[in-house]
């Protein structure tokens, strides 16, 4: 009969053990760390494609021991679907469920630290704090803090009715709870959670905001209410991370800020990227492109500009380098590998 003493000895205890020793806050990897730390962001999968398809797009990547890794959140969309009558019913679906899932799941089988990223769109602060109970039980004390979009029906972000409005009021809420301080504040004793908590910074400014000044004085709000580190939107042009490093510590900013770098695959992202995150492709990487017989081409391309920016930020002294892998893993590993 296997006993509870013979599971003390085993293997399984021992890697359970080691995992409960090694889970660290994203803080305290950059804290330890002597050279620059990567981190690597998935999104879930699609609805009816199985975790099987992350096991596969991180197994490359993992070779290269990331710090962390991040998981993206999609909040649910309303969509019109049209019943067999002719008539119109609105549903709400999930494409990409399962974010607090699929981290506890890349911690098990990989034994790394995750990142759950966590938005105020579409929850009610009841919901946030169910969330972050949830993320608190499966030993997750990192969490990336994200207002989110617009949903596709919305022509501007729209809060739940009983959910946070910014970024900053979800932060508050669980810098709340990391001082005991619940929903319920007849709760007595509580126990008290300990995330450490990242936010987002836009080099060439979040589209909303009416200019760079603005859009810092909101960022430097966020790290005064208690987020250790900022993660920032991807750009091209290193010289634009640069300064904006520089304008985040002139206003007294001084929390590790980390480079978010994405690669530029396929000549239709040349469209794609600035519409969708506003930020610019230099013209020495857009001509390069342009010129570029098919989208093989342009992968080499943006695999030789991803490095370029990637060691030049290295040498910089940059805390992490945080690639958005977005299905492209393999680039990422060519990438990863030079360094
Ligand atoms: C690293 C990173 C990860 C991301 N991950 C996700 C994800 O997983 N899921 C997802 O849906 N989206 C994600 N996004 C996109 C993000 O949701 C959008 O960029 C969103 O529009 C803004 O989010 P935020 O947290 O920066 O918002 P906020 O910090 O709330 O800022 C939003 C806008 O409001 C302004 N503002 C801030 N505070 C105030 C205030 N108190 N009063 C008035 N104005 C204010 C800001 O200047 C800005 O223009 C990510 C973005 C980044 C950079």
């Amino acid at each position: 009969m296997f006993s509870f003493n013979m599971y003390l000895h085993s293997e399984g205890f021992m890697l359970r053990f080691a995992r409960i020793l090694m889970c660290m806050t994203v803080i305290e990897h950059i804290n330890q760390a002597k050279d620059t730390l990567v981190s690597f962001e998935i999104l879930p999968p699609l609805k009816g494609k199985g975790i099987a398809a992350i096991y596969e797009h991180l197994d490359p990547l993992m070779e290269f021991k990331p710090a962390y890794i991040n998981v993206t959140y999609h909040r649910s969309e309303h969509i019109f679907k049209k019943n067999a009558d002719g008539s119109f019913e609105k549903v709400v679906i999930r494409k990409r469920p399962g974010t607090e899932a699929i981290c506890a799941s890349i911690m098990n089988r990989y034994n790394v630290d995750t990142v759950p990223h966590l938005i105020c769109g579409g929850f009610s602060v009841q919901d946030t704090e169910d969330a972050l109970l949830t993320l608190s039980y499966l030993g997750i004390d990192n969490v990336l803090v994200i207002r989110g979009d617009a949903a596709k029906n919305e022509t501007a972000f729209e809060p739940d009715p009983r959910g946070h409005k910014y970024a900053i009021d979800l932060l508050k809420q669980i810098i709340n709870l990391n001082n005991g301080v619940y929903l319920e504040e007849e709760l007595k004793s509580t126990n008290k959670t300990k995330f450490s908590v990242g936010v987002a910074g836009y080099p060439e400014k979040h589209f909303e905001a009416p200019n760079m000044q603005t859009d810092l004085l909101y960022l430097k709000q966020k790290v005064d209410a208690g987020a250790d580190y900022i993660v920032t939107q991807m750009f091209f042009d290193n010289k634009k991370f640069f300064a904006f490093e520089k304008q985040c510590r002139e206003i007294g900013i001084t929390v590790p800020i980390i480079p978010g770098l994405k690669p530029v695959t396929t000549k239709k992202q040349l469209m794609v990227i600035p519409r969708t995150f506003y930020v610019d492709i230099p013209s020495e990487l857009s001509n390069e492109i342009l010129k570029c017989r098919d989208d093989s081409e342009v992968e080499k391309i943006g695999t030789e500009w991803l490095l370029t920016q990637s060691k030049e930020l290295k040498a910089a002294g940059v805390p992490v380098l945080h690639y958005y892998t977005l299905g492209k893993p393999h680039v990422v590993v060519n990438v990863v590998k030079e360094l």
